[in-house]
């Protein structure tokens, strides 16, 4: 049986993009539908952004337990050698996911979104079918909406090797998030976001882990200062990394890849799972989407800065629209376009996105980097502060990593920010809110940051830029 239903906002998918568009059109009074054919939360709560930092903290604590158990610790404590209840752990994990969900579906609610639980498929520009979840046993319903504006919010999905589906041993990160027991070796094509973050996570809980990467070097979207104390910390835990490194495929017998190094050199690395985070490519296939004939950035969603896709009152956001494929700029893009749809005036032109990569040590870009600058043609000037240098770094036992600042030479103006060290993801806000405010060097310079913290190195970083560091 079909159903039919009217609407003024009909947005499809409930991740990051499309449940914080729905919350501020709800706010706004606009009546609003939401489609989710999965699980509300997306990508970002369910398989993504929030299960990964579960498992990256429980991976840790087990490390840091063994660790103390190994008898050398500097700070004087022994432990007896931990062990791990792996189901116990990926349950309060999925206990966390389930937390949030069930939150965003209460918040919904509470805004009077209607959310419709089934796949949606386009009709054309102001007609959605959707599919139903049917119980158990009883016979899919089917109904159409029909609406004012069509916002596009579908997210990405991995991208597989042709030569080696997922399936079997070869697991996406979605897998590899819910392991039901720890293979004893993994190999992790791909050195990006997911191979790093969750191939350090296998490797602190006693997994032998390899990771072979195409490019001449691990994390190679940033550039190589921040990457190199990861690559080293990786050597110390005992992760093999293999740059420049070709994938063939699986070996014969099924218990490894077979790859070619750069000598051209074939051979086998030993592994009973592979984990392929070779990238995401945009959800655009499989709904109806080619129907509307949109201008496409390859699989991805052209927009303009306001979000508008080549259609009249169709609008894209998030990882349909391409790079950067991250959370908080679906979520920005979801509340403007709400705005929008409500009548205000609203343009997508953030002063910097940040990236965090969630590695041991992590990773923090905000703006340009001293290249960027230079490639921009802008007269730049950079400093960097070290965490050598940081009573709170090293009172944390992590004094590995360094503030830089990047700000123009004539006005002193911030261009960008980068860090990498332990719990740096924190300073983004700061380095987030001193780009949008268009902050100077001398207005970071004097403000006072708490003693002792590890963002007195990013006031640091600018006093070092003005020639005036103060504990260097
Ligand atoms: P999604 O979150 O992908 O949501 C799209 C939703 O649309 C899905 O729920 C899907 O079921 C639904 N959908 C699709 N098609 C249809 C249809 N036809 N009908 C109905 N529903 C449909 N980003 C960060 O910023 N920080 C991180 O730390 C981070 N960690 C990550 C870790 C991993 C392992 C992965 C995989 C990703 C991570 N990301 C991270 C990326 C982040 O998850 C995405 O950028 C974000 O989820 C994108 O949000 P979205 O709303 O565009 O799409
Ligand atoms: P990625 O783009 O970060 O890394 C993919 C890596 O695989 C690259 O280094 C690339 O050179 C390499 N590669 C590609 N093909 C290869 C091949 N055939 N053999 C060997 N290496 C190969 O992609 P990802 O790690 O899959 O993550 C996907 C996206 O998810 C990210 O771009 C990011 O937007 C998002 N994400 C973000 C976070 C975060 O914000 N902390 C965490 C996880 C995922």
């Amino acid at each position: 049986m079909q159903t039919q239903t009217n609407t003024t906002l009909l947005i499809i998918g409930g991740g990051p993009g499309g449940y914080v568009a729905a919350l501020r059109a709800g706010q706004l009074g606009i009546p609003t539908i939401l489609v989710e054919g999965e699980a509300l939360g997306g990508t970002c709560l369910n398989i993504g952004c929030i299960p990964s930092k579960a498992l990256i903290h429980l991976a840790e604590r087990f490390h840091e337990a063994q660790a103390l158990a190994g008898g050398d610790s500097p700070l004087g404590i022994q432990t007896s050698a931990p062990t791990l209840d792996l189901a116990r752990g990926i349950a309060w994990k999925d206990g966390i996911v389930k937390r949030l969900t069930t939150g965003v579906g209460a918040l919904l609610k509470k805004h009077k979104v209607m959310v419709v639980q089934g796949w949606a498929r386009i009709v054309d520009g102001k007609t959605v079918d959707v599919e139903m979840r049917a119980a158990k046993g009883a016979r899919a319903d089917s109904q159409r909406i029909r609406c004012e504006h069509l916002l596009l919010a579908t997210g990405s999905e991995p991208v597989a090797l042709p030569f080696m589906p997922f399936g079997g041993r070869v697991l996406s990160s979605t897998e590899a998030l819910s392991p039901e027991a720890l293979p004893k070796r993994l190999a992790v094509v791909g050195a990006g976001y997911i191979g790093l973050e969750l191939g350090t996570v296998y490797r602190k809980l006693g997994v032998e882990v390899d990771v072979i990467e195409a490019r001449d070097r691990i994390l190679p979207a940033y550039d190589a200062e921040l990457s190199k104390p990861v690559a080293a910390a990786l050597k110390t835990l005992g992760v093999r990394t293999h740059v420049s490194t070709q994938l063939l495929g699986l070996s014969e017998d099924g218990e490894g890849v077979r790859v070619q190094g750069q000598d051209g050199q074939e051979r086998t690395l030993a592994a009973d799972r592979v984990l392929v985070a070779v990238g995401r490519r945009p959800r655009s296939r499989g709904f109806g989407l080619s129907a509307l004939m949109l201008d496409m950035d390859g699989a991805a969603v052209r927009v303009d800065s306001q979000c508008r896709s080549s259609m009249r009152n169709v609008w894209a956001i998030g990882d349909l629209t391409g790079e950067p494929m991250l959370a908080h700029r679906a979520m920005a893009q979801g509340e403007m376009v709400a705005e929008l749809v409500a009548g205000h005036t609203r343009h997508f032109e953030p002063a910097a996105i940040a990236a965090v990569c969630f590695t041991d040590p992590e990773i923090v870009t905000a703006g340009l980097s001293p290249e960027q600058a230079t490639a921009a043609g802008v007269d730049a000037i950079q400093a960097s502060f070290p965490f050598a240098a940081n009573g709170r770094a090293m009172t944390l036992e992590s004094s590995d990593g360094f503030v830089r600042v990047v700000a123009r030479r004539d006005n002193h103006l911030i261009l960008g920010w980068q860090a990498v060290g332990r719990a740096v993801s924190e300073l983004s806000a700061a380095f987030s809110q001193s780009l949008e405010m268009g902050a100077r060097l001398e207005d970071v310079a004097g403000t006072i940051h708490a003693h002792p913290t590890l963002g007195e190195a990013v006031q640091e970083a600018a006093l070092r830029a003005l020639g005036r560091p103060l504990h260097i």
